[in-house]
C-alpha cells in the first residue's frame, strides 16, 4: 500500500482547510488538525481522487467517511484538551479518531462493523494513528473504561443514549447527533458538578443511522 503524503495531497488538503474555515469553522487548533491528517490514505480506493473534496464518501460495508466540515464542526464543539480521554462512537474510516489523536487525546473508539473495524485497525496503526479499538456496539458504550471527558457520536441516533451519558465524567462534554434517518440535530450534552444534564443544539446535518447491536 502506498502511504505517501505529497506535495499536491498538502496543497489540495490546505485549500479544503480554508474552505472548512470559509464555512464556519473558527478554532485554528481544529483547522490545523484538518490539515494534518492525510485524508487520502482513509479513502476506499475507487474514491480516492476525491478526497480533498468537502464531501462524504462510500467506504464499505454501506457507511461512510463523514464530510470534513462536520468532522471539523463536531470536533470545535468537543472543545478538546491535550490527554483527555475520548470516546467515539462509529470507528468507521478512522478519519475522525485521527482528527482527535491530532488534538492530543487520547481516543477509544468503538465500531459495530466487524469488517470495518478490521481494516481501520490494521490501517492506521501503520499511518502513525494509535487509538485504542473496540468491536461492539456503541450504545453500551465501554464501561469498563469509563468515565471519559468527552464522547462523541458519529452514527444518527433516535435518541441521546443514556448509557453514554453515565459514562461522561462531571463537568464532560458529549456531542451527539440526534435524530430521524435522514436528518439530525446536534447536541451538545454537559454533566454539571451536581450531576444534572444540559443540553444545547447546534443545527442540522445528516449521519448514517446508529444501529443496535453488532453486525459479524
Ligand atoms: N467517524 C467515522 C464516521 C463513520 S460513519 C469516520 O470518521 O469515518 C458512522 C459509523 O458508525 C459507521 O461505521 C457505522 O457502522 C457505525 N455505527 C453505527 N451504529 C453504531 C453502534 N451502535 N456502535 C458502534 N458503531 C456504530
Amino acid at each position: 500500500m502506498d502511504i505517501s503524503d505529497t506535495w499536491q495531497h498538502k496543497g489540495l488538503r490546505k485549500k479544503l482547510t480554508e474552505e472548512v474555515r470559509r464555512k464556519g469553522v473558527a478554532s485554528e487548533k481544529v483547522l490545523d488538525a484538518i490539515n494534518k491528517v492525510p485524508r487520502h490514505l482513509f479513502m476506499d480506493s475507487g474514491f480516492v481522487k476525491f478526497s480533498y473534496r468537502d464531501q462524504a464518501f462510500p467506504i464499505g460495508a454501506a457507511q461512510t467517511i463523514s464530510q470534513p466540515f462536520t468532522v471539523a464542526c463536531q470536533t470545535e464543539l468537543l472543545e478538546v484538551q491535550p490527554h483527555q480521554k475520548i470516546l467515539e462512537v462509529g470507528t468507521g474510516s478512522g478519519y475522525q479518531a485521527a482528527v482527535l489523536l491530532e488534538l492530543g487525546a487520547r481516543v477509544y473508539t468503538i465500531e459495530r462493523q466487524k469488517e470495518l473495524f478490521l481494516s481501520v485497525q490494521s490501517l492506521l496503526p501503520k499511518i502513525g494513528y494509535n487509538p485504542r479499538f473496540f468491536y461492539g456496539d456503541g450504545y453500551q458504550g465501554l464501561p469498563t473504561y469509563a468515565p471519559f471527558d468527552r464522547i462523541i457520536v458519529t452514527a444518527g441516533a433516535a435518541e441521546i443514549p443514556e448509557s453514554l451519558i453515565n459514562q461522561l465524567k462531571i463537568g464532560g462534554r458529549m456531542v451527539v447527533p440526534v435524530g430521524s434517518s435522514n436528518n439530525q440535530h446536534m447536541k451538545v450534552v454537559i454533566k454539571n458538578e451536581d450531576g444534572s444534564i444540559e443540553t444545547t443544539n447546534h443545527g442540522n446535518f445528516v449521519f448514517v443511522p446508529m444501529i443496535k447491536g453488532v453486525s459479524h
